[in-house]
C-alpha cells in the first residue's frame, strides 16, 4: 500500500514547527509498511498534483501570504481545488487555511483573494489571539478533544457551505465570538492549530490517513494501533498547562 503526500509552501509558510505535520504522516504510515511518497510545491512550481493524496499546508506570516495567495490563483490552486472536489484529504493551518477561503483582509486593508475551498473568509481584527487551545471536534464517529496552540489576528467567518472542524473548549477558534473552530469541506480540514497539530493528536492524524486510504483503495483499511505513549504525554502536558493556568472552560477529555 502507499500514500502520496504533498507539502506545499513549505519555505513561508511552516510557522511553530508545521512540519511536524508532514513528518507525523509519513513516519506513521511507514510504521504500518504503508510507502509514503512526498513532494514539496512551492510558489512559481509546477507540475501534476494529481497522484496526491494529501496535501499539508502550514501557517506564516501575513507578508508571506501574499506570494501564497498570488501562486494560488493559477495552476497550483486549480489543482488542489480539483482535487478536494475528488476527495483528496487537506489539512490546512491557520495562514493557509485562511487563503482556502475566499479571501483574507490583512490588517492594512489588503485584500488577499483565496481559492473557496472553504466557504470562509478572514478578516484583521483588533487584537492577536495566543495561546494553548483545545478543540472538540467528531472524529470518524467518536468526539475527541485536539490540543494546539494559536496565534492569530485574522478572524474567520463560516458561511452556510463549511461546517467547523470543531467547537472550541479552550482558546478563541475562529473568531472569538461563536465558538467555533475551523471548517471542515469534504475531506478537506483548515484550522487555527498549530503545535505542530498531529504529533500531539495521533487519533487526528490515523484518521486523515484513513480518510486518504479510503480514497485510494475504495474500502476501509485497518490500521494497525501504534504504541503512542509518547503523543499521548505530550498531549497531556498541553492539558495539564492549560489546567494549571485555569483557562479550561469545559471538562476535557
Ligand atoms: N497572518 C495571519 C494572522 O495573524 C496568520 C498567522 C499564522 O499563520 N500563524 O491571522
Amino acid at each position: 500500500m502507499e500514500l502520496s503526500i504533498c507539502y506545499l509552501y513549505a519555505s513561508g509558510m511552516n510557522v511553530y514547527g508545521d512540519r511536524g505535520n508532514v513528518l507525523t504522516l509519513v513516519q506513521r504510515c511507514r510504521w504500518r509498511d504503508i510507502r509514503v511518497n512526498v513532494i514539496e510545491r512551492g510558489v512559481g512550481e509546477t507540475g501534476s498534483l494529481e497522484p496526491c493524496d494529501i496535501f499539508v499546508a502550514g501557517g506564516g506570516q501575513d507578508r508571506d501570504q501574499v506570494a501564497v495567495s498570488r501562486d494560488l490563483q493559477g495552476d497550483t490552486g486549480r489543482a488542489l481545488a480539483e482535487a478536494i472536489q475528488n476527495d483528496a484529504v487537506l489539512l490546512s493551518i491557520c495562514g493557509t487555511y485562511q487563503l482556502f477561503g475566499h479571501y483574507f483582509k490583512t490588517g492594512s486593508g489588503e485584500t488577499l483573494p483565496g481559492i473557496g475551498i472553504f466557504d470562509a473568509w478572514t478578516v484583521a481584527g483588533p487584537r492577536r489571539f495566543i495561546g494553548d487551545a483545545i478543540v472538540r471536534c467528531a472524529v470518524g464517529g467518536r468526539e475527541i478533544d485536539l490540543v494546539g496552540f494559536e496565534n492569530h489576528s485574522g478572524q474567520t467567518f463560516l458561511g452556510p457551505g463549511a461546517r467547523p472542524m470543531g467547537r472550541t473548549v479552550v482558546g478563541a477558534g475562529n473568531n472569538g465570538q461563536d465558538g467555533q473552530e475551523g471548517a471542515r469541506y469534504r475531506n478537506a480540514f483548515g484550522c487555527y492549530l498549530h503545535g505542530p497539530l498531529l504529533p500531539k493528536n495521533p487519533e487526528f492524524a490515523d484518521y486523515l490517513i484513513k480518510l486518504a486510504l479510503r480514497r485510494r483503495y475504495h474500502d476501509e483499511i485497518p490500521l494497525a494501533p501504534l504504541d503512542d505513549t509518547i503523543e499521548i504525554s505530550a498531549r497531556r502536558a498541553v492539558v495539564e498547562r492549560i489546567q494549571r493556568r485555569g483557562r479550561v472552560r469545559a471538562g476535557v477529555r
